[in-house]
């Protein structure tokens, strides 16, 4: 695969594309562990000439008309369509993701994602101008937050840069992104399009390792918001930083999502769901149906079900079209993630009815289901972020409303049952940014994204984003 893809390592400066400085990060195929090739990291030098570049931008960006940056997005998600095959291999090599998932799902989305904010930008609403005291018009603004430091992960690694690229220079912000060091590849792709769609410095594109590049970055002074999509840890990490100077952040973190299953839902959909939805992109998903509650009078059915379901999906398989899922993104996670399961399999009320084990090549882990766990069980309660589901029986809808609450997390939760009265009440309950009825997982454009508790603050996707990176201002004239 690797000789068909043409890989571009240079960062993205202004105008100027340049090798990076400091040292080489290797980035690795997860689906043999093989060395695709590496990556010099930025030095401060060139993230402080990053900084300016788009400091310098701004000025020009931040009065273009919304149609103007309208346009800009269209052109960018007409680039990214037409190498669509191009973007999707690209991924799919660096990710070990399934070429289907890539070039089927997420570069549609990702291409949508722009084509969405090219619309919203020109229809922001907002408090009607008005005399609120004689003889003095007032108005509401929506100005760009400035420079945006915007910090990606690697598990969907250009979606995330869509999702963070599209509201803030749709919002008129100039950005400095860093993708993670483990997944640089699409990101410094587009950075070429970038480049010829967008005026100068509107959008940098640096790599390097979190704790020098992207610790720089987020301290700089010249950098007035951070957006963050990563872990929890890294989130207090952009706290930290944004205090000196008190810049914006916008943090999207962890999840670990819990599903109630009622006695009365469609135990069929349901695993068939499941199937999908906790264990697409291998579980690296922080909405991934990772921490399910099912009612007693289903729960050995489900069980059952889940772990033929689960067992049947197809991975590692040489014909990548048939794969459904791929590896974990690296040894560390793979490692990480069966550490989870062999600390919960000790427990001898939890038995782990399939999967539980690595599979000889790269870094893939079989999917797992982990049943019987209880509430306290570090199973039910750490983000595993890798294909690992628990079950745990309930008898009270009391007791599945308050373990799907009692999480740090608070992103993305499901309920599924036939009775609308009882979903609607559950899902009242709930303190989560997203409550899927009879399904999991499913994301639009028009609809935000987001969490409560340590899942962050701050909404990807929809009218919200827009919201979150610009800022409003009160325009007053005094006339009378
Ligand atoms: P991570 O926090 O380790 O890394 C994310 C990014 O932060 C990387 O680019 C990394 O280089 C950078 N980073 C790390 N330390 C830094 C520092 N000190 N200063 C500046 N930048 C730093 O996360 P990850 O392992 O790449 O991704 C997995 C995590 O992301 C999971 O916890 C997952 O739940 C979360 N995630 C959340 C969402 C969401 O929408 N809420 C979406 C995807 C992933």
């Amino acid at each position: 695969m690797n000789q068909h893809v043409k890989i571009d390592t240079a960062l993205l400066i202004g105008s100027a594309f340049e090798a990076g400085q400091e040292a080489k990060e290797s980035v690795l195929n997860p689906r043999t562990g093989a060395l695709i090739l590496e990556v010099p990291e930025a030095s401060t030098a060139q993230v402080d000439r990053a900084v300016a570049a788009a400091r310098k931008a701004f000025d020009g960006w931040s009065r273009t008309t919304p149609a103007e940056r309208s346009a800009a997005l269209l052109t960018i998600a007409d680039r990214i369509e037409a190498e669509a095959d191009a973007f999707a291999a690209l991924e799919a090599l660096n990710c070990g993701k399934p070429i289907n998932a890539a070039r089927n799902d997420e570069i549609p989305a990702i291409v949508d994602c722009f084509r969405y904010f090219a619309g919203a930008v020109r229809c922001m609403t907002g408090t009607v101008a008005g005399e609120y005291l004689s003889g003095h018009t007032s108005m509401i603004r929506r100005d760009p937050v400035g420079v945006v430091a915007s910090i990606a992960p690697w598990n969907y690694p250009l979606m995330m840069m869509a999702w963070k690229l599209g509201p803030a220079i749709g919002g008129g912000n100039t950005v400095v992104f860093k993708p993670s060091e483990q997944t640089p590849l699409t990101a410094l792709k587009l950075a070429h399009v970038l480049a010829d769609v967008l005026p100068e410095g509107v959008v940098n594109v640096i790599a390097g390792r979190g704790q020098t590049v992207g610790n720089y970055l987020i301290n700089h002074p010249g950098v007035d918001m951070i957006s963050l999509t990563g872990d929890v840890a890294t989130g207090k990490k952009m706290l930290d930083a944004a205090a000196k100077t008190v810049k914006r952040t916008h943090l999207e973190l962890g999840g670990k999502a819990p599903v109630i299953v009622f006695d009365d839902a469609d135990i069929s959909e349901v695993v068939e769901g499941l199937r999908a939805f906790s264990f697409y992109n291998a579980g690296q998903d922080c909405t991934a149906a990772c921490r399910v509650y099912a009612g007693k009078k289903v729960y050995d059915n489900l069980v059952a079900d889940l772990t033929s379901a689960a067992a049947s999906i197809v991975l590692g398989a040489e014909d990548d079209t048939t794969n459904e899922i791929g590896p974990l993104i690296s040894q560390r996670q793979r490692d990480r993630v069966a550490s989870f399961v062999n600390r919960a399999r000790e427990l001898n009320h939890v038995q782990v009815t399939t999967g539980g084990e690595a599979m000889e090549q790269g870094f893939y882990y079989r999917p797992t289901v982990v049943a019987g766990a209880k509430q306290d069980d570090e199973i039910v309660r750490r983000e595993v972020f890798g294909p690992v589901v628990s079950v745990t029986p309930f008898s009270d809808v009391d007791d599945a409303v308050t373990w799907a609450n009692d999480s740090d997390y608070g992103l993305a939760s499901s309920v599924w049952t036939r009775d609308v009265g009882r979903a609607m009440a559950t899902a009242a309950r709930l303190r989560y940014g997203c409550t899927w009825i009879n399904t999991h997982f499913m994301l639009t454009n028009e609809m935000p994204h987001g969490g409560l508790k340590q899942s962050g603050y701050g909404k990807d996707m929809s009218a919200y984003a827009l919201e979150d990176y610009t800022v409003v201002r009160h325009v007053m004239v005094k006339w009378g």
